[in-house]
């Protein structure tokens, strides 16, 4: 009978923790970057966490300012100077972005590439309305951007100031851009000593500070609607999805992804979705679209040069590949009966 009791008893605990848990936590919410961002502290004061979320208001807006590809502001100058074969001066967080993107430019075999800015407007993708409407460019335009291959190798950083080679190359970060400003984020909040807490843009997210116990808890997308399972995060990792599902052309009955293969210059086919963990969410988010380029033949192989383990991908027949690293993480949803290959 004690024993019953106590089994009771602690069994309360558990429930008066959790709730008492959930009021430890502090939200904000944030419109940019064209989704919603949710921010969540936990152990932190109300004076603090305000002061915070005060900064990341303006740090995140500052950043929208500065990264659109196609609203005036530093990128749109910058690319502007390029087209004419103009020096102009580079703020700190461009020039970041700019090297990063060279090396992983590099490391992806050219199936991620931040200077295809030009390629990306051609298909109607510097847009916030989706999906866009038709029609398709044409295969003589598509190839004359071809023909010029813009590279980020072309573009050159000295003393502050920064150049293109070549005239074709057009930034858009729209694939680098949000994993750079969740990082930011959690570096921010950590400035503030806040070091347990999740930034979550629109479903790619990092969290850090999770414990065994009270570990950050995410869901992994379908494409189409649901989630596989979750993961749960403890130490400080990114996990990022890049999907071809919400954002696409649609013309004559077809639908072209605005994921481009920098090859062609055509939109990516084959994979509905890339999910990928990373202790970098800059990282994730490059790798997320680079394995969507890469598709069923070649994405292990372009994780691994990443140096990635933890990788899913979902192809256009809903069939879902997994590492073996992947698997180990992946807590299915209970009832969910689905066929997992795991690869290696
Ligand atoms: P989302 O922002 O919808 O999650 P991604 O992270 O996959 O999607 O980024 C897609 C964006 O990246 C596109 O809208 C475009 O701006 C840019 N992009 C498309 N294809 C490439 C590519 N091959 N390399 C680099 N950037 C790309
Ligand atoms: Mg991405």
């Amino acid at each position: 009978m004690p024993r019953l009791i106590t089994s009771i008893l602690s069994l309360l605990l558990a429930v008066q923790l959790s709730s008492c848990r959930s009021q430890e936590e502090q939200h904000a919410e944030y419109f940019v970057f064209g989704t919603l961002v949710e921010v969540v502290v936990r152990d932190t004061n109300e004076q603090l966490a305000a002061r915070a979320f005060g900064d990341l208001q303006q740090r995140f807006q500052a950043m929208h300012r500065d990264l659109h590809a196609w609203e005036p502001g530093a990128l749109t100058r910058i690319n502007q100077a390029f087209s004419e074969g103009r020096s102009v001066t580079v703020p700190p967080g461009i020039q970041t972005l700019i090297l990063r993107s060279q090396e992983l430019e590099v490391l992806t075999g050219g199936r991620f590439n931040a200077a295809l800015g030009a390629m990306i407007e051609l298909w109607g993708f510097h847009t916030s309305q989706y999906p866009v409407r038709g029609p398709v460019p044409g295969a003589p335009v598509i190839q004359l951007l071809l023909d010029a291959s813009p590279s980020t190798a072309d573009i050159v950083i000295e003393d502050g100031m920064v150049h293109s080679t070549n005239p074709a190359v057009q930034l858009d970060f729209g694939a680098i851009a949000k994993g750079f400003a969740v990082d930011l984020a959690l570096d921010i909040l950590a400035e503030y000593g806040i070091e347990n807490a999740l930034v979550n843009a629109g479903g790619d997210l990092k969290a850090s500070g999770g414990s065994a116990d009270w570990p950050w808890t995410i869901g992994i997308r379908r494409p189409g609607g649901g989630v596989i399972g979750g993961v749960e995060i403890t130490g400080s990792e990114a996990v990022f999805t890049s999907g071809v599902d919400q954002r696409f052309l649609e013309h004559s009955g077809g639908r072209y992804p605005h994921i481009l293969d920098p090859l062609t210059g055509m939109p990516v086919k084959g994979v509905a979705s890339v999910t990928v963990i990373a202790g970098e969410a800059l990282l994730a988010d490059v790798a997320a679209t680079a394995l969507i380029v890469a598709g069923r033949d070649s994405w292990l192989e372009v994780a691994h040069a990443l140096g990635l383990n933890e990788v899913l991908l979902i192809d256009d027949q809903g069939d879902i590949y997994l590492t073996a690293e992947m698997n180990d993480r992946l807590i299915l949803s209970p009832g969910l009966k689905i066929e997992l290959n795991i690869v290696d």
